[in-house]
This record gives C-alpha cells, sequence and structure tokens, in this order.
C-alpha cells in the first residue's frame, strides 16, 4: 500500500474530520464525482438517468458503516429498506449494498443478522418477481467469517443475498468452491482491507489471484448452479482477460455482470456497455460521503485535485 493511499485511510478513519467535512456544504465536487446522492430520492434519479441513458445498472449503499449506536443502527437498516422499495418503485433491479458493520454487527450478530434478514425480505418484495438482490460487502477480516456464515443462512432461507470475496485472501478460492454451486451472486475484488498475514504478496500476485478466482466463477459447475458471476474491478486488462475466458467457456455477455463504483472509469463503463456487457455501478448516497469518498482518492492520486477543488470551494 503506498504512503498516500495509507495517507487516505487514516483521514477516512478520523471521526473529527469526518464531522468537519460533513459541516462543509453537502455536495463538493468530490462528493458529487463519487456519490450518487444526498438522499433515497437524488440516488433513485441517478439511477433512473444511468439506466436510461446508458443501459447501465445500479447497487444502491447507504452511506455509513462502522456504527454502534442502536438508532444510527436502526436508521441505516431503514434507509436500505426504504432504497429497496423505491428502486422497485421505479421500476428499476432491486439491488441493494450493505455493510454487516452498519446493521448491528458492532453490537451483536444476531441483531446484524435479524436486520439483513428484514432487507432482504423487504427487498424480495419489492421487486415482485423481477431481479433482487442484497449484496453483503466484505470489511476487515475481524468479520470476515461471520459475512460467510450470514450468506449462507439467509441464502439457505431462500433469500435473494448475494457476497463479496476479496481476491487478495488467499483462502478465497475455497470460499468460493462452495459459492459457486448455489443460487447466489458473488461479486469478485481485489480487495481494500489490506492484511499481510493473510493476503497475497504485491499487486501482481494479487492480480493473478483474481483470475484465478475468476476461472472458478466461470467454470461449467457454476453455470449448471445457476451462479451470477459479478467482477468488481475498474482494471481493463483483468476485464479483457474475462471476456476472453467467458467467451472460451460459452458464457453468454449477459450472463454475468462487471460492477465499478459510481463515478470511477465511466469511459470504460460505457465501453464495456457498447460491447454488450451487462455494467452496475456501486452508486452511495447519502450525507456521510467523506470517509467513502476519501478511500477513493486513496486508490488513484491523480482524484487529489479533486480534494484541492472541493476544499478551496469552502
Ligand atoms: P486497481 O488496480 O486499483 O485499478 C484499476 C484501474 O482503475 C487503474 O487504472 C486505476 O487507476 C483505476 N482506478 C481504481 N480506483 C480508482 C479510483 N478511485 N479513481 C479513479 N481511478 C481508479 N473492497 C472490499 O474490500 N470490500 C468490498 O466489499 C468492496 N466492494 C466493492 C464493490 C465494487 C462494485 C467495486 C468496484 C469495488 C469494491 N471494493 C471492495 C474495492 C476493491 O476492493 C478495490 O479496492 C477497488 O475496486 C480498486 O481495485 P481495481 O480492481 O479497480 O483495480
Amino acid at each position: 500500500m503506498s504512503l498516500f493511499q495509507k495517507t487516505a485511510i487514516t483521514l477516512a478513519r478520523s471521526p473529527g474530520i469526518g464531522r468537519a467535512m460533513r459541516g462543509l456544504a453537502a455536495r463538493t465536487s468530490l462528493a458529487r464525482r463519487f456519490v450518487g446522492g444526498a438522499d433515497i430520492d437524488q440516488a433513485v434519479r441517478t439511477a433512473v438517468r444511468l439506466r436510461e441513458a446508458h443501459g447501465i445498472r445500479a447497487s444502491l449503499f447507504y452511506l455509513g458503516e462502522y456504527v454502534a449506536d442502536p438508532a444510527a443502527i436502526e436508521h441505516n437498516v431503514g434507509q436500505a429498506i426504504e432504497a429497496a422499495t423505491a428502486l422497485g418503485q421505479a421500476g428499476l433491479d432491486v439491488h441493494v449494498s450493505i455493510d454487516p458493520t452498519a446493521i448491528g454487527y458492532m453490537r451483536d450478530d444476531a441483531l446484524g443478522a435479524g436486520n439483513a434478514r428484514r432487507i432482504a425480505d423487504r427487498a424480495r418484495q419489492a421487486a415482485g418477481g423481477g431481479r433482487d438482490w442484497v449484496v453483503l460487502d466484505m470489511e476487515d477480516s475481524a468479520i470476515r467469517d461471520r459475512t460467510c456464515a450470514l450468506h449462507r443462512t439467509l441464502l439457505a432461507a431462500g433469500l435473494p443475498i448475494g457476497l463479496t470475496l476479496q481476491a487478495r485472501r488467499r483462502r478465497t478460492p475455497e470460499d468460493l468452491a462452495w459459492a459457486i454451486g448455489q443460487r447466489t451472486s458473488l461479486r469478485l475484488v481485489k480487495g481494500a482491507f489490506p492484511e499481510r498475514a493473510l493476503d497475497h504478496p504485491g499487486r501482481a500476485a494479487i492480480d493473478h489471484a483474481y483470475l484465478d478466482s475468476a476461472s472458478i466463477m466461470l467454470s461449467p459447475a457454476a453455470r449448471a448452479a445457476g451462479f451470477l458471476p459479478v467482477f468488481g474491478t475498474h482494471d481493463d486488462r483483468l476485464a479483457g482477460a474475462i471476456m476472453a475466458l467467458a467467451r472460451e467457456r460459452g458464457w453468454a455477455p449477459d450472463a454475468f455482470e462487471f460492477e465499478m463504483l459510481y463515478g470511477v472509469r465511466p469511459d470504460w463503463q460505457l465501453a464495456l456497455r457498447r460491447l454488450g456487457y451487462n455494467v452496475r455501478v456501486y452508486l452511495p448516497f447519502g450525507a456521510d460521503w467523506w470517509p467513502y469518498a476519501i478511500r477513493r482518492v486513496g486508490e488513484n492520486p491523480r482524484n487529489a485535485w479533486l480534494l484541492a477543488r472541493s476544499l478551496a470551494s469552502q
């Protein structure tokens, strides 16, 4: 991890800076670039625009992570439920992403699992037989096993639940081997929580591991099980290799998805659409935009000018 990225993560975790930034004008250029709206209505309008203009789908994510206060947890759950309902009403796919640490896992696993079930139940109702997914984001390793256990429990209950796995972790192929036999959706990402003892060493090894996992996700066994592979990456080199592999294995372009973060490489999102691939954006909304947006700056130093412009405009 670069020094630049470490600094961004430190800034993201500082509650004082977070409070100060939240108090600034809600829509700085940094927030506008990476956040799809300050509330559900704006986020759904953004999702409708992307769908109508470009055929790009969205997964709504209410900003707020690592929350222990009961009222804040309930608020986060309510926002995810309302987002699912609003997507259904707008005639869009009902697709929301949730962080286990936002919905109760910081207090008590039973509370978190119960809340995830409430969100998934509502997503199912809101979709009314259309597409519906609630995808669990994967956070740091302290919550990994509990996130995987939650995925299995809700899947066994017949709920539309998907999971994110991080290619950087050496253990990921074991989790994949189970998941590809299920009617679930699995989003493969490189991973934003480096932990040296658990990870492949270095970028090249992580990219290599990403492609190994992609190959498992595009196996005949996965296709037979009705598994939906989702490749969460902005890396065009990896995407190119995945497209070639999918073609070779007989996967139709609309049988899997590429997913990217809202505001990141929009040119590449459109290029994939033109090639006939399903593209989804992870579309965060809400007022607590600072930790999320500053992490995006850390991922690409070229985004630092957005930060500078946002601060200068206050
Ligand atoms: P990189 O090698 O980092 O980037 C590839 C290319 O994209 C490079 O050209 C790079 O400059 C460009 N790029 C990447 N990020 C940016 C940016 N912010 N701004 C501008 N250009 C950029 N991580 C988790 O640990 N848990 C999760 O649950 C999780 N969910 C995610 C969901 C989605 C849909 C996506 C897309 C990512 C998610 N991530 C998650 C983050 C992920 O792990 C990576 O940190 C992030 O996607 C960057 O990796 P990359 O695959 O894009 O490759």
